[in-house]
């Protein structure tokens, strides 16, 4: 995640707060009952979206929180759920300060599986029980969720009207979500922790004032537009992924590089950067230590080029210089592969990897642990009267790699 992007994140959390402070005068309810409905059912809208896409990204526990979120509004909004299952609505915003991080929690530790498989149901009965247990407790006269909701540890403190229990939930879910560092779902799992941000503060605002008045309504669907703008956020964030960026590297893709090439203009280069010998050290060490190779050298161009660096293909990487070209650029390209030529990339696991000598003899075993070096051949072109078009650059680079492979490898030729 980008700072930009955690800034956005951050704003979008802090609106229901903010309208709480500036407590602007509503327009009245009966002359303005359509755009009330359109506002009120604006968040059930969003979250089905949230639901739908997270579904279409095969991310169970996008659907079940967009579910479980619903679930809290409308327990929150409908005068039905509010009369059936608890007496007032500052009762309901109690339950939900303690269910909804708990089940989220739970969520987050069942962990991602089929979509309809056993971990599916598995989640969906983790969406409903706590919400469900914890009414069902207070329908029928059990007295153990009144005793979750007074316990306390610590002295009450204005403004903090929820159960001291609801921090317990809270802080719980952000270890279930933040610990086992899932990388694929972090813009979502960044999401989710500010949501706690909006969802608090009206539950808060709710739980502490006992009208239930068209301004409480407002608020709580201000708040959960907010929550789910932040989902919605995070789910442009992994359809962006998704498209733009290398599963196995981490780093911008093909498609990101062709697209950059449409805003290239002026004096710009090129540079094809190939792995040698990139086959035989798969049969030599192993697809699994290939993939870590190839990780590696994405993340040290990346660092280290100051540049856009692509990944253009199996074990090619493009790199965009906007301003830079000539013979600084060359120099600057061998000194780079010298560089990472003589950067010892230590193999994960050395036990596991095939013990087969290697061909180039370029491994080396170093006590336990086992380095091996690896070598880029890199092909340079730049914008020029003959290489107008960024077509015209990239053939040139290609041809100009061509010749830096077949003359010995390890080195830099420009075009
Ligand atoms: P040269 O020095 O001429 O470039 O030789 P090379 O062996 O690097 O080139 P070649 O084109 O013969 O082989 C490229 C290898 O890259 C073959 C393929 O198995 C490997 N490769 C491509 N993509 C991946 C990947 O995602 N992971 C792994 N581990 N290997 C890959
Ligand atoms: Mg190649
Ligand atoms: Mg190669």
């Amino acid at each position: 995640m980008k700072a930009h992007q955690i800034l956005t994140l951050l704003i979008i959390s802090l609106v229901p707060a903010a309208v709480l402070v500036l407590n602007p005068a509503l327009p009245p309810y009966e002359n303005n009952r359509e755009v009330y409905n359109i506002i009120t059912n604006a968040p059930y809208v969003l979250f089905l979206l949230v639901a739908f896409f997270g579904l279409r990204l095969n991310q169970s526990r996008i659907f079940f929180s967009a579910l479980l979120l619903a679930t809290g509004y409308a327990s929150l909004k409908e005068p039905y759920f509010i009369l059936y299952f608890t007496t007032t609505k500052s009762l309901a915003a109690e339950v939900l300060s303690i269910t909804v991080p708990l089940s989220l929690a739970l969520l987050f530790i069942s962990g991602e599986g089929k979509k309809l498989g056993k971990r599916g149901l598995l989640q969906l009965a983790i969406v409903i029980c706590p919400i469900g247990l914890m009414h069902f407790g207070m329908k029928y006269g059990n007295h153990i969720p009144e005793e979750i909701l007074k316990w306390s540890f610590m002295p009450t403190f204005e403004p903090f009207y929820l159960p001291q229990s609801s921090l317990i939930a809270a802080g719980a879910f952000l270890l279930a979500a933040i610990i086992p560092g899932d990388l694929s779902i972090r813009a979502f799992i960044w999401a989710i922790v500010f949501s706690l941000i909006p969802l608090f503060v009206n539950l808060n605002h709710l739980a502490g004032s006992s009208s239930l008045s068209p301004w409480n309504l407002i608020h709580t669907s201000f708040s959960h537009l907010a929550i789910s703008a932040l989902l919605l956020y995070c789910l442009y964030l992994l359809y962006w992924q998704k498209i733009y960026i290398d599963d196995l590297t981490g780093i911008h893709n093909r498609r990101a590089f062709n697209e950059a090439l449409r805003s290239v203009g002026g004096k710009y280069s090129i540079a094809m950067a190939d792995i040698d010998h990139f086959k035989d050290f798969n049969d030599t060490y192993g697809h699994a230590a290939g993939d870590d190779v190839l990780r590696f050298v994405a993340q040290f161009l990346s660092t280290n080029s100051g540049a856009e660096v692509y990944r253009y293909g199996g074990e090619e990487f493009t790199i965009i210089f906007r301003r830079q070209y000539g013979e600084d650029l060359y120099r600057f390209m061998e000194s780079l592969c010298g560089e990472i030529a003589n950067k010892a990339f230590h193999l994960r696991s050395p036990a596991s990897a095939r013990k087969k000598s290697s061909k180039k003899g370029r491994g080396k075993k170093k006590g336990e642990s086992q380095t091996v070096n690896v070598t880029l051949s890199v092909g340079l072109a730049g914008s020029s009267s003959k290489l107008k078009s960024p077509k015209d650059v990239i053939n040139a680079a290609d041809n100009a790699l061509y010749e830096a492979k077949e003359t010995g490898r390890n080195r830099v030729v420009t075009a």
